[in-house]
């Protein structure tokens, strides 16, 4: 059964691919960033209307969804989309194409159970906005909503097929310097540089880089370095990324920087504050059973991988993590044609490409096969269930 299954989830994906294509191009031509995704919101929403699904817009957060379909009995299946943009360089990590996959999923989900198989699910679309910085997902995960759900999964583009990328944890800090203002040719002896408290701290942390696992990776921006050359900078603020494989390795990098903080504000007369800026995104706890279904459903596709050494290769970090940490959840990279990786123009470029469609199509179809393996063979939900817990001892 779950081959007939399979095919119609195919077909139903097939027949729907110029939509989906529309779909991720709006998206792509008209970038929106962190909490400010209005017309991928209306778009989706409105398409999964269309579609049937009974949609709850704006839940919880302004530029958040949740839309539904099949009876809400048995096994709940989660799909999550992601639709924001970054700063300055348009679609460079591809969320209209998570937007894709995601749908073009629960597409083919639907197909399923329009077909009334004996097996019975309920599927559960997630909309979530600001996953580059603004961490939609932990806000929703504070309002509950991924509570009732048995599994969880999206896609991510990149130049790599990667099932199971080893996903860093991520810390967001701001650090500010206060120091105090003067003529800084009249009488630069009465001011405290917070400027040159920033770059103390700056080249502190490039000399604990050196002392760093190659795993580990703690970068910044100088937000605030002062108005004016004649004037010394009496403020200054630092924007910190801190990432790390565990969240014990993230816990003890952050303490390690703010000793290099406050190393700079000692040596430079300043007062230092340093406070998170944004909720913390965990590692991704890939579910083991269910990459092991994907990574074979991608494959009866004629999907290629890359092979198990390029497992560090691509080290970033996603709000999806959080919903790792709660729910047996898969969060895979999947291969666009692309020069250039995730963040940079090339990428933009490569996320708005014909040649990118097949793959965003493949990803969907192997998502909605995996959830129907698991929601068909009885007893593999208890498998996944297992394998998650034993990943959290
Ligand atoms: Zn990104
Ligand atoms: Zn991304």
């Amino acid at each position: 059964m779950k081959g007939k299954l399979k095919q119609i989830i195919c077909e139903a994906i097939d027949s729907k691919k110029d939509e989906l294509n529309n779909i991720s191009q709006e998206i792509w031509k008209n970038p929106e960033v962190n909490f400010e995704e209005f017309k991928a919101h209306a778009l989706l929403t409105s398409y999964l209307e269309k579609e049937g699904f009974e949609v709850a817009k704006s839940t919880p957060l302004e530029t958040s969804f949740i839309a539904r379909y099949g009876k809400k009995e048995g096994i709940k299946v989660g799909v999550i989309c992601e639709y924001d943009a970054l700063p300055g360089v348009g679609h460079a990590c591809g969320h209209n194409l998570i937007a894709e996959a995601g749908i073009g999923a629960a597409l083919g989900l639907k197909s399923v159970i329009d077909s009334k198989p004996d097996c019975n699910f309920h599927l559960i679309v997630y909309g979530t906005p600001a996953e580059e910085g603004g961490g939609g997902k932990c806000l929703m995960i504070e309002k509950g909503v991924f509570d009732e759900a048995d599994i969880c999964m999206m896609s991510h583009p990149a130049p790599y097929e990667i099932p199971s990328p080893s996903w860093l944890g991520v810390a967001q800090y701001r650090i500010v310097f206060k120091g105090k203002t003067a003529h800084a040719a009249a009488a630069p002896w009465e001011g405290m540089n917070a400027l040159d408290a920033a770059v103390a701290c700056y080249n502190n942390v490039s000399m604990l880089r050196q002392q760093m696992k190659p795993t580990n990776r703690i970068h910044c921006t100088i937000v605030d370095g002062g108005e004016r050359p004649n004037i010394i900078p009496e403020r200054a603020e630092m924007f910190y990324f801190v990432r790390a494989q565990t969240d014990k390795e993230v816990a003890s990098m952050v303490e390690r920087l703010r000793a290099c903080a406050e190393g700079a504000a000692q040596s430079t007369g300043c007062t230092m504050e340093m406070f998170e800026s944004s909720p913390y995104f965990a590692a991704v706890n890939t579910n083991q059973v269910m990459i092991d279904l994907y990574i074979e459903n991608a494959k009866s596709l004629g999907v290629p991988f890359e092979d198990d050494s390029m497992r560090d290769i691509l080290q970033a970090s996603t709000d999806m993590g959080n919903v790792s940490a709660m729910k047996p959840s898969i969060h895979p990279i999947y291969k666009i044609k692309s020069e250039e990786t995730n963040h940079n123009h090339g990428f933009t470029k490569a996320a708005g490409s014909a040649e990118s469609q097949l793959p965003t199509l493949n990803s969907a179809k192997s998502m909605a096969m995996t959830a129907i393996d698991i929601v068909c063979e009885e007893g593999l939900l208890e498998k996944v269930q297992k394998s998650f817990e034993d990943s959290l001892l």
